[in-house]
Protein backbone atom coordinates (compact mmCIF):
# COMPACT_ATOMS: atom_id res chain seq x y z
CA UNK A 1 0.00 0.00 0.00
CA UNK A 2 1.34 3.52 -1.06
CA UNK A 3 2.78 4.88 2.19
CA UNK A 4 2.33 9.00 2.73
CA UNK A 5 5.41 10.45 4.40
CA UNK A 6 6.12 14.04 6.56
CA UNK A 7 8.77 15.54 3.48
CA UNK A 8 11.31 16.98 6.25
CA UNK A 9 14.71 18.52 5.65
CA UNK A 10 14.32 18.41 1.80
CA UNK A 11 13.06 14.25 1.83
CA UNK A 12 10.30 12.38 2.88
CA UNK A 13 10.97 9.00 4.92
CA UNK A 14 10.91 9.02 8.52
CA UNK A 15 7.57 8.83 9.24
CA UNK A 16 7.35 5.25 10.15
CA UNK A 17 5.68 5.96 14.02
CA UNK A 18 3.20 4.20 15.26
CA UNK A 19 0.47 5.55 14.42
CA UNK A 20 -0.94 6.25 10.62
CA UNK A 21 -4.42 7.17 9.06
CA UNK A 22 -6.41 5.80 6.09
CA UNK A 23 -6.61 7.82 3.08
CA UNK A 24 -9.60 6.79 0.61
CA UNK A 25 -10.42 7.06 -2.92
CA UNK A 26 -14.23 8.54 -2.53
CA UNK A 27 -14.85 7.48 -6.30
CA UNK A 28 -14.59 3.64 -5.11
CA UNK A 29 -14.93 3.38 -1.56
CA UNK A 30 -11.41 1.88 -0.80
CA UNK A 31 -8.34 2.47 1.26
CA UNK A 32 -5.81 3.83 -1.51
CA UNK A 33 -2.86 4.81 0.86
CA UNK A 34 -1.44 5.18 4.23
CA UNK A 35 -0.76 8.38 5.62
CA UNK A 36 2.02 9.00 8.49
CA UNK A 37 0.48 10.29 11.99
CA UNK A 38 3.34 12.54 13.30
CA UNK A 39 4.53 13.29 16.75
CA UNK A 40 6.65 16.32 18.28
CA UNK A 41 9.96 14.59 17.61
CA UNK A 42 8.96 14.70 14.05
CA UNK A 43 8.05 18.04 14.23
CA UNK A 44 11.26 19.01 16.25
CA UNK A 45 12.89 17.44 13.05
CA UNK A 46 11.11 20.03 10.84
CA UNK A 47 11.52 22.59 13.61
CA UNK A 48 15.39 21.88 13.02
CA UNK A 49 15.63 22.36 9.31
CA UNK A 50 13.79 25.41 9.47
CA UNK A 51 15.55 26.99 11.47
CA UNK A 52 18.53 26.00 10.07
CA UNK A 53 17.81 27.59 6.63
CA UNK A 54 15.42 30.92 7.35
CA UNK A 55 18.00 33.50 8.50
CA UNK A 56 19.76 32.80 5.07
CA UNK A 57 16.35 33.10 3.44
CA UNK A 58 15.43 36.26 5.20
CA UNK A 59 18.69 37.36 4.20
CA UNK A 60 18.18 36.78 0.72
CA UNK A 61 16.64 40.16 -1.33
CA UNK A 62 13.36 40.52 -2.06
CA UNK A 63 13.83 39.92 -6.08
CA UNK A 64 15.77 36.58 -5.35
CA UNK A 65 13.14 35.12 -3.15
CA UNK A 66 10.14 36.39 -5.77
CA UNK A 67 12.29 34.38 -8.48
CA UNK A 68 11.72 31.26 -7.04
CA UNK A 69 8.38 31.96 -6.30
CA UNK A 70 7.89 32.64 -10.08
CA UNK A 71 9.68 29.57 -11.01
CA UNK A 72 7.56 27.67 -8.40
CA UNK A 73 4.30 29.29 -10.52
CA UNK A 74 5.77 27.90 -13.42
CA UNK A 75 6.04 24.08 -12.30
CA UNK A 76 2.68 23.86 -10.99
CA UNK A 77 1.27 25.57 -14.46
CA UNK A 78 3.24 22.63 -15.88
CA UNK A 79 1.82 19.76 -13.43
CA UNK A 80 -1.36 21.31 -13.40
CA UNK A 81 -3.14 18.38 -14.81
CA UNK A 82 -1.46 15.66 -12.61
CA UNK A 83 -1.72 17.81 -9.91
CA UNK A 84 -5.69 17.91 -10.25
CA UNK A 85 -6.07 14.54 -10.54
CA UNK A 86 -4.17 13.24 -7.84
CA UNK A 87 -6.26 15.97 -5.79
CA UNK A 88 -9.52 14.77 -6.86
CA UNK A 89 -8.89 11.06 -6.27
CA UNK A 90 -8.22 11.71 -2.79
CA UNK A 91 -10.74 14.81 -2.16
CA UNK A 92 -13.51 12.94 -4.51
CA UNK A 93 -14.29 16.07 -6.19
CA UNK A 94 -15.06 16.73 -10.12
CA UNK A 95 -11.47 17.76 -12.12
CA UNK A 96 -12.50 20.81 -12.90
CA UNK A 97 -13.16 21.80 -9.54
CA UNK A 98 -9.56 20.35 -8.40
CA UNK A 99 -8.13 22.51 -11.34
CA UNK A 100 -9.95 25.48 -9.52
CA UNK A 101 -7.99 24.54 -6.59
CA UNK A 102 -5.08 24.92 -7.86
CA UNK A 103 -5.71 27.43 -9.79
CA UNK A 104 -7.22 29.94 -7.38
CA UNK A 105 -4.06 29.11 -4.90
CA UNK A 106 -1.46 30.13 -7.83
CA UNK A 107 -3.35 33.52 -7.86
CA UNK A 108 -2.17 33.89 -4.25
CA UNK A 109 1.69 32.75 -5.61
CA UNK A 110 1.23 35.10 -8.11
CA UNK A 111 0.47 38.02 -5.64
CA UNK A 112 3.66 36.87 -3.88
CA UNK A 113 5.97 36.94 -6.86
CA UNK A 114 5.36 40.48 -6.21
CA UNK A 115 6.71 40.80 -2.79
CA UNK A 116 9.45 43.14 -3.23
CA UNK A 117 6.19 45.66 -4.21
CA UNK A 118 4.45 44.61 -1.50
CA UNK A 119 6.71 44.07 1.67
CA UNK A 120 8.07 47.46 1.02
CA UNK A 121 8.26 49.36 4.32
CA UNK A 122 7.31 53.71 4.43
CA UNK A 123 8.94 56.47 4.74
CA UNK A 124 8.81 59.79 6.47
CA UNK A 125 11.56 62.68 6.04
CA UNK A 126 11.51 65.39 7.98
CA UNK A 127 9.14 64.18 11.15
CA UNK A 128 11.01 66.50 13.36
CA UNK A 129 14.07 68.80 13.17
CA UNK A 130 16.68 66.64 10.76
CA UNK A 131 14.40 63.13 12.21
CA UNK A 132 13.09 60.49 9.89
CA UNK A 133 10.45 57.59 10.22
CA UNK A 134 11.13 54.62 8.58
CA UNK A 135 9.20 51.14 8.78
CA UNK A 136 10.35 47.71 7.48
CA UNK A 137 8.27 44.43 7.58
CA UNK A 138 10.71 41.86 9.05
CA UNK A 139 9.49 37.88 9.01
CA UNK A 140 8.31 36.22 11.73
CA UNK A 141 10.97 33.34 11.56
CA UNK A 142 9.23 29.71 11.16
CA UNK A 143 5.55 29.82 11.26
CA UNK A 144 2.94 26.80 10.29
CA UNK A 145 -0.48 26.47 8.93
CA UNK A 146 -3.22 23.78 9.26
CA UNK A 147 -5.43 23.21 6.94
CA UNK A 148 -8.86 21.45 6.42
CA UNK A 149 -9.36 18.59 3.54
CA UNK A 150 -11.35 20.24 0.92
CA UNK A 151 -9.13 22.29 -1.04
CA UNK A 152 -5.91 21.05 -0.16
CA UNK A 153 -3.66 22.71 -2.71
CA UNK A 154 -5.63 26.11 -3.01
CA UNK A 155 -5.47 26.91 1.15
CA UNK A 156 -1.72 25.92 1.58
CA UNK A 157 -0.91 28.26 -0.90
CA UNK A 158 -3.18 31.17 0.42
CA UNK A 159 -0.38 30.81 3.62
CA UNK A 160 2.85 29.48 2.44
CA UNK A 161 2.86 31.82 -0.78
CA UNK A 162 2.80 35.27 1.21
CA UNK A 163 4.67 33.45 3.91
CA UNK A 164 7.50 32.15 2.30
CA UNK A 165 7.83 35.32 0.12
CA UNK A 166 8.39 37.28 3.09
CA UNK A 167 11.14 35.55 4.51
CA UNK A 168 10.01 33.04 6.49
CA UNK A 169 10.94 29.69 7.23
CA UNK A 170 7.14 27.78 6.47
CA UNK A 171 5.64 24.11 8.40
CA UNK A 172 2.56 23.13 6.72
CA UNK A 173 0.11 20.22 8.52
CA UNK A 174 -2.23 19.55 5.89
CA UNK A 175 -5.51 17.27 5.98
CA UNK A 176 -4.58 13.70 6.81
CA UNK A 177 -8.11 12.89 4.63
CA UNK A 178 -6.25 14.08 1.51
CA UNK A 179 -2.29 14.96 1.95
CA UNK A 180 -0.51 13.92 -1.27
CA UNK A 181 -0.93 17.23 -2.94
CA UNK A 182 0.26 19.28 0.06
CA UNK A 183 3.46 16.83 -0.90
CA UNK A 184 3.71 17.40 -4.33
CA UNK A 185 3.57 21.51 -3.80
CA UNK A 186 6.62 21.32 -1.15
CA UNK A 187 8.68 18.98 -3.76
CA UNK A 188 7.95 21.64 -6.31
CA UNK A 189 8.83 24.64 -3.92
CA UNK A 190 12.20 22.28 -4.16
CA UNK A 191 12.59 22.03 -7.51
CA UNK A 192 11.70 25.96 -8.00
CA UNK A 193 14.89 26.60 -5.85
CA UNK A 194 13.78 26.58 -2.32
CA UNK A 195 16.22 25.60 0.18
CA UNK A 196 15.50 22.21 2.03
CA UNK A 197 13.94 22.96 4.88
CA UNK A 198 12.23 26.37 3.63
CA UNK A 199 8.74 24.45 3.18
CA UNK A 200 8.12 21.14 4.90
CA UNK A 201 4.76 19.20 5.71
CA UNK A 202 4.17 17.00 8.58
CA UNK A 203 0.96 15.01 8.50
CA UNK A 204 -0.56 14.24 11.78
CA UNK A 205 -4.22 14.71 13.93
CA UNK A 206 -4.55 16.50 17.28
CA UNK A 207 -1.29 15.28 18.66
CA UNK A 208 0.75 16.82 15.63
CA UNK A 209 -1.83 20.30 15.90
CA UNK A 210 -0.83 20.28 19.44
CA UNK A 211 2.65 19.46 19.59
CA UNK A 212 2.57 23.00 16.31
CA UNK A 213 0.62 25.31 18.49
CA UNK A 214 3.16 24.31 21.72
CA UNK A 215 6.22 24.54 20.06
CA UNK A 216 8.17 27.30 21.41
CA UNK A 217 10.01 28.34 18.34
CA UNK A 218 6.81 28.71 16.17
CA UNK A 219 6.07 32.24 15.97
CA UNK A 220 2.88 32.42 14.09
CA UNK A 221 0.01 29.70 12.95
CA UNK A 222 -2.58 30.30 10.43
CA UNK A 223 -5.46 27.27 10.54
CA UNK A 224 -8.60 26.77 8.31
CA UNK A 225 -11.09 24.06 9.24
CA UNK A 226 -14.67 23.74 11.38
CA UNK A 227 -15.34 26.56 14.09
CA UNK A 228 -15.03 24.63 17.17
CA UNK A 229 -11.76 23.48 16.83
CA UNK A 230 -10.50 26.85 15.06
CA UNK A 231 -11.81 28.24 18.60
CA UNK A 232 -9.40 25.61 19.97
CA UNK A 233 -6.60 26.29 17.83
CA UNK A 234 -6.68 30.15 18.09
CA UNK A 235 -7.00 29.94 21.86
CA UNK A 236 -4.26 27.66 22.64
CA UNK A 237 -2.05 29.05 19.61
CA UNK A 238 -2.39 32.55 21.47
CA UNK A 239 -1.76 31.43 25.11
CA UNK A 240 1.05 30.03 24.01
CA UNK A 241 2.69 34.08 22.74
CA UNK A 242 1.55 32.97 19.11
CA UNK A 243 0.44 35.39 16.18
CA UNK A 244 -2.72 33.52 15.26
CA UNK A 245 -5.77 33.42 12.81
CA UNK A 246 -7.99 30.89 12.84
CA UNK A 247 -10.98 30.61 9.83
CA UNK A 248 -13.65 28.51 10.65
CA UNK A 249 -17.14 26.97 9.56
CA UNK A 250 -19.78 28.81 7.65
CA UNK A 251 -23.62 28.61 6.68
CA UNK A 252 -23.83 31.43 3.93
CA UNK A 253 -27.26 32.83 2.69
CA UNK A 254 -28.35 33.60 -0.49
CA UNK A 255 -31.71 36.43 -0.62
CA UNK A 256 -33.60 36.49 -3.47
CA UNK A 257 -35.45 39.55 -3.53
CA UNK A 258 -38.62 39.75 -6.14
CA UNK A 259 -37.59 41.67 -8.89
CA UNK A 260 -34.34 39.30 -8.95
CA UNK A 261 -33.83 37.38 -12.35
CA UNK A 262 -35.03 34.10 -11.53
CA UNK A 263 -33.42 32.03 -14.51
CA UNK A 264 -30.13 33.45 -13.26
CA UNK A 265 -31.00 32.51 -9.31
CA UNK A 266 -31.10 29.34 -9.94
CA UNK A 267 -28.66 28.75 -12.38
CA UNK A 268 -26.15 30.20 -9.72
CA UNK A 269 -27.90 28.73 -6.61
CA UNK A 270 -27.75 24.81 -7.86
CA UNK A 271 -23.69 25.89 -8.74
CA UNK A 272 -23.08 27.30 -5.95
CA UNK A 273 -25.43 24.92 -3.35
CA UNK A 274 -24.12 21.83 -4.65
CA UNK A 275 -20.88 22.40 -6.34
CA UNK A 276 -18.37 19.93 -4.94
CA UNK A 277 -20.90 18.36 -3.70
CA UNK A 278 -21.21 21.44 -0.95
CA UNK A 279 -17.71 20.64 0.79
CA UNK A 280 -16.99 24.58 0.60
CA UNK A 281 -17.05 27.38 3.28
CA UNK A 282 -18.12 29.57 0.23
CA UNK A 283 -20.77 27.90 -0.66
CA UNK A 284 -24.64 28.59 -0.30
CA UNK A 285 -26.49 26.12 1.40
CA UNK A 286 -29.49 28.68 2.20
CA UNK A 287 -31.83 30.52 0.31
CA UNK A 288 -33.94 33.37 1.05
CA UNK A 289 -36.69 34.27 -0.85
CA UNK A 290 -38.54 37.65 0.11
CA UNK A 291 -42.33 37.23 -0.06
CA UNK A 292 -44.47 34.21 -0.98
CA UNK A 293 -44.24 34.55 -4.47
CA UNK A 294 -40.62 34.48 -4.50
CA UNK A 295 -40.43 31.57 -3.03
CA UNK A 296 -43.55 29.79 -4.81
CA UNK A 297 -41.49 30.50 -7.97
CA UNK A 298 -38.28 29.32 -6.53
CA UNK A 299 -38.87 26.29 -5.33
CA UNK A 300 -40.63 25.38 -8.31
CA UNK A 301 -37.83 26.28 -10.80
CA UNK A 302 -35.54 24.48 -8.45
CA UNK A 303 -36.71 21.37 -8.46
CA UNK A 304 -36.35 20.29 -12.25
CA UNK A 305 -32.68 21.83 -12.25
CA UNK A 306 -31.64 19.68 -9.26
CA UNK A 307 -33.53 16.66 -11.11
CA UNK A 308 -31.24 17.65 -14.06
CA UNK A 309 -27.79 17.12 -11.62
CA UNK A 310 -25.66 14.82 -12.70
CA UNK A 311 -23.38 12.86 -9.60
CA UNK A 312 -20.15 11.17 -10.89
CA UNK A 313 -16.79 10.06 -10.27
CA UNK A 314 -13.91 12.82 -10.96
CA UNK A 315 -13.65 11.81 -13.81
CA UNK A 316 -16.58 12.34 -15.43
CA UNK A 317 -16.58 15.54 -17.33
CA UNK A 318 -20.15 15.13 -17.63
CA UNK A 319 -21.06 15.69 -13.54
CA UNK A 320 -21.25 18.79 -11.82
CA UNK A 321 -20.18 16.83 -8.86
CA UNK A 322 -18.63 13.52 -7.19
CA UNK A 323 -18.66 11.92 -4.06
CA UNK A 324 -17.97 13.25 -0.45
CA UNK A 325 -14.76 13.04 0.94
CA UNK A 326 -15.33 9.64 3.62
CA UNK A 327 -18.03 7.28 4.37
CA UNK A 328 -18.46 9.24 8.14
CA UNK A 329 -19.09 12.07 6.84
CA UNK A 330 -21.79 11.06 3.91
CA UNK A 331 -23.44 9.10 7.54
CA UNK A 332 -23.38 12.80 9.08
CA UNK A 333 -24.78 14.45 6.17
CA UNK A 334 -27.36 11.65 5.67
CA UNK A 335 -28.29 12.53 9.90
CA UNK A 336 -28.66 16.23 9.35
CA UNK A 337 -31.08 15.14 6.63
CA UNK A 338 -32.99 13.01 9.30
CA UNK A 339 -32.81 15.56 11.85
CA UNK A 340 -34.22 18.45 9.37
CA UNK A 341 -37.54 15.81 8.95
CA UNK A 342 -37.92 15.61 12.67
CA UNK A 343 -37.54 19.13 13.01
CA UNK A 344 -40.22 19.56 10.68
CA UNK A 345 -38.78 21.04 7.54
CA UNK A 346 -40.45 19.94 4.34
CA UNK A 347 -37.90 17.66 2.77
CA UNK A 348 -38.54 18.23 -1.07
CA UNK A 349 -35.71 16.77 -2.73
CA UNK A 350 -33.76 13.64 -1.18
CA UNK A 351 -30.25 12.73 -2.43
CA UNK A 352 -30.13 9.65 0.60
CA UNK A 353 -29.91 6.60 -0.48
CA UNK A 354 -28.37 7.59 -3.94
CA UNK A 355 -25.91 4.76 -5.32
CA UNK A 356 -24.05 5.56 -8.65
CA UNK A 357 -23.94 2.21 -10.99
CA UNK A 358 -20.40 0.72 -10.68
CA UNK A 359 -19.32 2.20 -8.03
CA UNK A 360 -21.48 1.18 -5.36
CA UNK A 361 -18.85 1.75 -2.86
CA UNK A 362 -18.45 5.46 -3.42
CA UNK A 363 -19.32 8.01 -0.63
CA UNK A 364 -21.63 9.51 -3.38
CA UNK A 365 -24.88 11.31 -2.11
CA UNK A 366 -27.84 13.17 -3.84
CA UNK A 367 -28.68 16.38 -3.78
CA UNK A 368 -31.42 17.96 -1.27
CA UNK A 369 -33.95 20.48 -0.75
CA UNK A 370 -35.69 21.73 2.01
CA UNK A 371 -38.82 24.11 2.06
CA UNK A 372 -40.18 25.69 5.03
CA UNK A 373 -37.11 25.68 7.56
CA UNK A 374 -37.09 27.98 10.28
CA UNK A 375 -34.70 29.89 12.20
CA UNK A 376 -35.43 27.67 15.80
CA UNK A 377 -33.87 24.50 13.81
CA UNK A 378 -30.72 23.25 14.66
CA UNK A 379 -30.44 22.29 11.28
CA UNK A 380 -30.36 25.30 9.86
CA UNK A 381 -28.19 26.81 12.59
CA UNK A 382 -25.62 24.38 11.80
CA UNK A 383 -23.18 23.84 9.19
CA UNK A 384 -24.08 20.52 7.08
CA UNK A 385 -20.93 20.76 4.84
CA UNK A 386 -22.90 18.86 1.87
CA UNK A 387 -24.95 18.45 -1.14
CA UNK A 388 -28.28 20.09 0.50
CA UNK A 389 -30.21 23.07 0.00
CA UNK A 390 -32.19 24.99 2.93
CA UNK A 391 -35.49 27.77 1.82
CA UNK A 392 -35.82 29.83 4.41
CA UNK A 393 -38.97 32.23 3.65
CA UNK A 394 -38.69 35.94 4.25
CA UNK A 395 -41.76 38.48 4.38
CA UNK A 396 -39.77 41.39 3.50
CA UNK A 397 -36.45 42.79 2.99
CA UNK A 398 -35.78 43.65 6.94
CA UNK A 399 -36.38 39.96 7.98
CA UNK A 400 -33.92 38.79 4.85
CA UNK A 401 -31.83 41.04 6.18
CA UNK A 402 -31.48 39.83 10.01
CA UNK A 403 -31.31 36.24 9.39
CA UNK A 404 -27.55 36.06 8.32
CA UNK A 405 -26.93 39.36 10.07
CA UNK A 406 -27.89 37.04 13.66
CA UNK A 407 -26.78 33.87 12.39
CA UNK A 408 -23.18 32.40 14.42
CA UNK A 409 -21.70 32.43 11.10
CA UNK A 410 -20.49 35.38 8.84
CA UNK A 411 -18.36 34.27 6.09
CA UNK A 412 -20.04 34.86 3.08
CA UNK A 413 -23.68 36.16 1.70
CA UNK A 414 -25.41 37.46 -1.66
CA UNK A 415 -27.81 39.20 -2.15
CA UNK A 416 -29.92 38.63 -5.68
CA UNK A 417 -31.39 41.99 -7.13
CA UNK A 418 -31.91 44.37 -10.05
CA UNK A 419 -32.64 47.31 -7.59
CA UNK A 420 -29.37 49.30 -6.55
CA UNK A 421 -30.88 50.81 -3.53
CA UNK A 422 -31.35 47.16 -2.12
CA UNK A 423 -28.20 45.62 -2.46
CA UNK A 424 -26.51 48.52 -1.43
CA UNK A 425 -28.61 48.70 1.93
CA UNK A 426 -27.65 45.39 2.05
CA UNK A 427 -23.98 45.51 1.29
CA UNK A 428 -23.78 48.20 3.55
CA UNK A 429 -25.79 46.41 7.05
CA UNK A 430 -25.25 42.76 6.75
CA UNK A 431 -23.24 41.73 9.68
CA UNK A 432 -20.91 39.03 7.09
CA UNK A 433 -17.43 39.43 5.83
CA UNK A 434 -17.82 38.98 2.56
CA UNK A 435 -20.64 40.09 0.39
CA UNK A 436 -22.13 39.15 -3.22
CA UNK A 437 -24.31 41.37 -5.17
CA UNK A 438 -25.22 38.63 -8.21
CA UNK A 439 -22.62 37.12 -7.48
CA UNK A 440 -23.21 33.77 -5.87
CA UNK A 441 -19.62 32.96 -3.95
CA UNK A 442 -17.79 36.26 -3.47
CA UNK A 443 -14.17 35.03 -3.18
CA UNK A 444 -12.45 37.91 -3.22
CA UNK A 445 -9.40 37.73 -5.91
CA UNK A 446 -5.95 37.24 -4.79
CA UNK A 447 -5.12 40.54 -4.06
CA UNK A 448 -8.14 41.55 -1.95
CA UNK A 449 -8.29 39.36 0.94
CA UNK A 450 -10.55 36.87 2.29
CA UNK A 451 -11.99 36.23 6.05
CA UNK A 452 -15.52 35.76 7.30
CA UNK A 453 -16.81 37.26 10.59
CA UNK A 454 -18.22 35.91 14.19
CA UNK A 455 -17.96 32.10 14.66
CA UNK A 456 -15.93 32.00 10.70
CA UNK A 457 -12.68 33.27 11.85
CA UNK A 458 -10.98 33.73 15.36
CA UNK A 459 -8.44 36.84 15.36
CA UNK A 460 -8.22 39.80 13.15
CA UNK A 461 -6.18 39.60 9.66
CA UNK A 462 -7.62 38.17 6.89
CA UNK A 463 -6.03 35.49 4.20
CA UNK A 464 -3.74 36.71 1.63
CA UNK A 465 -3.63 40.48 0.26
CA UNK A 466 -1.63 42.90 1.68
CA UNK A 467 -3.24 41.62 5.13
CA UNK A 468 -1.37 38.11 4.10
CA UNK A 469 1.42 40.30 3.83
CA UNK A 470 0.74 42.04 7.92
CA UNK A 471 -0.02 38.92 9.24
CA UNK A 472 3.15 36.84 7.92
CA UNK A 473 5.72 40.06 8.70
CA UNK A 474 6.28 42.20 12.15
CA UNK A 475 6.44 46.08 11.51
CA UNK A 476 10.02 47.90 12.64
CA UNK A 477 9.71 51.30 13.07
CA UNK A 478 12.96 52.90 12.45
CA UNK A 479 13.20 56.59 13.98
CA UNK A 480 16.54 58.54 12.91
CA UNK A 481 18.52 61.65 13.50
CA UNK A 482 21.75 62.18 12.23
CA UNK A 483 24.07 64.95 13.68
CA UNK A 484 25.47 67.77 10.92
CA UNK A 485 28.84 68.55 9.78
CA UNK A 486 29.00 71.72 11.94
CA UNK A 487 29.16 69.84 15.18
CA UNK A 488 32.54 69.95 16.92
CA UNK A 489 34.47 68.12 19.48
CA UNK A 490 33.52 64.08 20.16
CA UNK A 491 30.01 64.97 18.86
CA UNK A 492 31.62 66.07 14.98
CA UNK A 493 30.27 64.76 11.90
CA UNK A 494 33.11 63.18 9.87
CA UNK A 495 32.96 61.57 6.31
CA UNK A 496 35.19 58.60 6.23
CA UNK A 497 38.01 58.96 3.54
CA UNK A 498 39.82 56.30 2.11
CA UNK A 499 43.38 55.50 2.64
P1 LIG B 1 -11.48 20.10 10.49
O1 LIG B 1 -11.72 21.18 11.48
O2 LIG B 1 -11.97 18.73 10.79
O3 LIG B 1 -9.90 19.92 10.21
C1 LIG B 1 -9.08 21.03 9.93
C2 LIG B 1 -7.67 20.73 10.43
O4 LIG B 1 -7.70 20.55 11.84
C3 LIG B 1 -7.07 19.47 9.84
O5 LIG B 1 -5.72 19.69 9.50
C4 LIG B 1 -7.20 18.45 10.97
O6 LIG B 1 -6.17 17.50 10.98
C5 LIG B 1 -7.12 19.31 12.20
N1 LIG B 1 -7.90 18.74 13.33
C6 LIG B 1 -8.96 17.91 13.25
N2 LIG B 1 -9.42 17.61 14.47
C7 LIG B 1 -8.64 18.26 15.35
C8 LIG B 1 -8.62 18.37 16.77
N3 LIG B 1 -9.51 17.73 17.54
N4 LIG B 1 -7.69 19.14 17.35
C9 LIG B 1 -6.79 19.81 16.60
N5 LIG B 1 -6.76 19.75 15.24
C10 LIG B 1 -7.68 19.00 14.63
O7 LIG B 1 -12.06 20.64 9.10
P2 LIG B 1 -12.25 19.83 7.77
O8 LIG B 1 -13.39 18.88 7.94
O9 LIG B 1 -10.97 19.32 7.28
O10 LIG B 1 -12.70 21.02 6.78
C11 LIG B 1 -14.02 21.46 6.66
C12 LIG B 1 -14.29 22.66 7.55
O11 LIG B 1 -13.40 23.73 7.20
C13 LIG B 1 -15.68 23.21 7.34
O12 LIG B 1 -16.19 23.59 8.59
C14 LIG B 1 -15.46 24.43 6.45
O13 LIG B 1 -16.45 25.42 6.55
C15 LIG B 1 -14.16 24.92 6.99
N6 LIG B 1 -13.49 25.78 6.03
C16 LIG B 1 -13.43 27.10 6.30
C17 LIG B 1 -12.83 27.96 5.40
C18 LIG B 1 -12.75 29.43 5.68
O14 LIG B 1 -11.96 30.10 5.05
N7 LIG B 1 -13.51 29.95 6.62
C19 LIG B 1 -12.27 27.46 4.23
C20 LIG B 1 -12.34 26.09 3.99
C21 LIG B 1 -12.94 25.25 4.91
Amino acid sequence: MRQIDHLIAGGTGGGAGARSGEVFDPNNGTVQAKVALGTSADLDRAVAAAQAVQPGWAATNPQRRAKVMFRFRELVERDLESLAHLLASEHGKVIADARGDVLRGLDVIEFACGIPHAQKGEYTQGAGPGIDVYSMRQPLGLVAGITPFNFPAMIPMWMFGPAIACGNAFILKPSERDPSVPVRLAELMLEAGAPEGLLQVVHGDKEMVDAILDHPAISAVSFVGSSDIAHYVYSRGVAAGKRVQAMGGAKNHGVVMPDADLDQVVNDLVGAAFGSAGERCMALPVVVPVGEKTANALREALIPAIDRLRVGVSTDAEAHYGPVVNAAHRAKIEQWIQMGVDEGAELVVDGRGFALQGHEQGFFIGPSLFDHVKPTMKTYREEIFGPVLQIVRAHDFEEALRLPSEHQYGNGVAIFTRNGHAAREFAHRVNVGMVGINVPIPVPVAYHTFGGWKRSAFGDIDQHGMEGVRFWTKNKKVTQRWPDGSATGENAFVIPTMG
